[in-house]
């Protein structure tokens, strides 16, 4: 095993990596304010897939693309002497190996009217650190990878996160038959851009090839920006329920009817909402009212009808549980004392992620190494580091997001705070390719 100490001096080149982010921004790019577009396998994300292979040659990294067209940049264990670098992988003998990869990456495909900073400075930053250790020479006793991840968003096909999924040996073979906005089905934007989607499944990796993933991204959050600072790291990704009440109460006359004799169905989804937003400060989640309708609809008659959707998130099982137990009795009880009734069902959920608290404290070492602080915080959006928690643990580092907006054209993060986050996720990877 190497000291990780002596590298503790080095920096990533936060010129060069600002550099690489303007360049990667324009494939995709609209007119003025429109932003850049790069749906998954379009033409300007395989352009944009292409420019990425160059850039992890460029960087001295072997560089392959897995059976879900994921592209794999890596940095072979280098104990001193010689370069890391230079031979090729042997694929069945690399699967098999004991000493497992350390893993960051993240993915350059965007929703419509995106910006330049979400997915791309992850990608971006792991080449930058792999390429900043090769040159250094830095000694790692473990191989180092950057993935760049296919289709994280699900824009285009509806459903996200192929790449990691493939990987984590969730690959599902009925994905291929989902069609975009112009009817062309996943199997066929694979094979237009010259990838093989009978072998998706061939994707999957060991648990034994994956010591640990450690991914970058844009907060899209202004907790950071709140907080005063650069970086941040998350202690666990918000699980979420979502859940769908219909209220049936009356409708009657607005002028006709006594309030006492009123069943009002959107009154009750008032007082309901309220006790929504107490419970979720009481269990220390979020939640969201972010839909609802009304019936018959009309400004003089009583809504004898309420349909509302809640979003709750958690970054505890136990706890979101608890908070739709509550959610569902609150709205019962409520509607109940209005003589309205109420049905619930449960429209999708997901559970919360813990990041690994070994990580956790290795990325606050690295922070403290730059003299930052290391701002542990909920990551709220879904990331692949969601999807590749099944096959490793994982740590995330996020970067200050200007005013917390991302999926925006005007999506942005400083050069400052992109090369302070890079930097984190290089002595990151080290202290663990060192492990
Ligand atoms: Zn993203």
């Amino acid at each position: 095993m190497v000291k990780p100490s002596a590298s503790a001096s080095v920096t990533i080149d936060g010129q060069r990596l600002w550099r690489t982010l303007v360049e990667l921004s324009r494939y995709g790019a609209g007119a003025e304010g429109t932003g850049i577009t790069r749906l998954s396998l379009s033409e300007a994300e395989v352009e944009a897939r292409e420019s990425i292979v160059r850039l992890m040659k460029e960087a001295g990294l072997t560089v392959w693309v897995d059976a879900a067209g994921n592209l794999i940049g890596r940095l072979e264990a280098f104990e001193g002497g010689g370069n890391g670098a230079d031979e090729a992988p042997h694929l069945e003998a690399y699967a098999a190996k004991r000493d497992g990869a350390v893993v960051t990456g993240s993915h350059i495909d965007t929703v419509v009217q995106a910006g330049m900073f979400d997915g791309a400075l992850g990608v971006l930053a792991g080449i930058e650190a792999l390429r900043t250790i090769r040159e250094h020479a830095i000694p790692h006793a473990r191989p180092l990878e950057v993935v760049c991840f296919t289709d994280e968003e699900g824009v285009r096909f509806g459903a996200g996160y192929f790449g990691s999924r493939a990987m984590a040996g969730g690959w599902n073979g009925e994905w291929l038959e989902l069609r975009d906005a112009e009817g062309i089905t996943l199997r066929a934007a694979m094979e237009r851009a010259g990838l093989d989607p009978s072998r998706c499944a061939g994707a999957a990796r060991t648990r034994e090839s994956v010591h640990a993933y450690v991914e970058l991204h844009i907060e899209q959050g202004r907790v950071l920006e709140e907080l005063g600072a650069p970086v941040g790291t998350a202690t666990a990704i918000y699980g979420h329920r979502w859940l769908e009440a219909s209220l049936k109460g009356h409708a009657d006359h607005a002028g006709t009817t006594p309030m006492a004799l009123r069943r009002d169905a959107a009154m009750a989804a008032a007082e309901s909402m309220l006790a929504i937003e107490r419970i979720a400060l009481a269990e220390g989640g979020v939640a969201a009212v972010g839909a609802m309708r009304l019936g018959p609809g009309a400004i003089n008659v009583i809504p004898g009808e309420s349909v509302f959707t809640v979003d709750l998130r958690h970054e505890r099982q136990e706890s979101l549980d608890a908070m739709a137990v509550a959610v569902q009795d609150a709205i019962v009880r409520t509607a109940d004392s209005r003589g309205v009734s109420a049905e619930i069902r449960v429209i999708d959920g997901a559970q919360p992620v813990p990041t690994s608290p070994r990580i956790h404290a290795l990325i606050a070492d690295s922070c403290a190494e730059i003299g930052l602080q290391a701002n542990p915080l909920i990551c709220g959006a879904g990331h692949d580091a969601v999807v590749m928690s099944e096959l490793a643990e994982i740590g995330l580092i996020l970067v200050r997001s200007k005013d917390g907006l991302s999926h925006h054209p005007m999506e942005w993060s400083s050069p400052e705070d992109c090369e302070a986050g890079a930097n984190v996720l290089l002595h990151t990877l080290l202290k663990l390719a060192n492990e």
